[in-house]
């Protein structure tokens, strides 16, 4: 069962890919590790404007904490259970 920092967070992680606003949980692609010799935290946390998979001219930016209640992102989003996305080149 999955858990969320808050509801607002979790709405918008629920809501579809091509709609508004989201927030996306990302898991680093196995190339992408390797190529970067990359130790760390292999999940990312995006907010999107709506897209569909494999459009590669959307608006991204990575973020570590939730915008809403504060809470570290990885610390509770560390699993494949929460991943959106497979399919991205990185
Ligand atoms: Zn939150």
């Amino acid at each position: 069962m999955k858990k969320f920092c808050c509801d607002t967070f979790r709405f918008r992680y629920e809501g579809a890919k091509e709609m508004g606003l989201n927030f996306r949980i990302i898991k680093l692609s196995q190339p992408f590790i390797e190529r970067s010799k990359y130790k760390g935290n292999i999940y990312r946390y995006l907010i999107t404007e709506g897209y569909q998979v494999l459009d590669s001219n959307i608006k991204i930016i990575f973020i570590e904490y939730c915008p809403h209640c504060g809470r570290e992102l990885r610390k509770l989003y560390n699993s494949d259970l929460y991943v959106n996305e497979l399919d991205h080149e990185f």
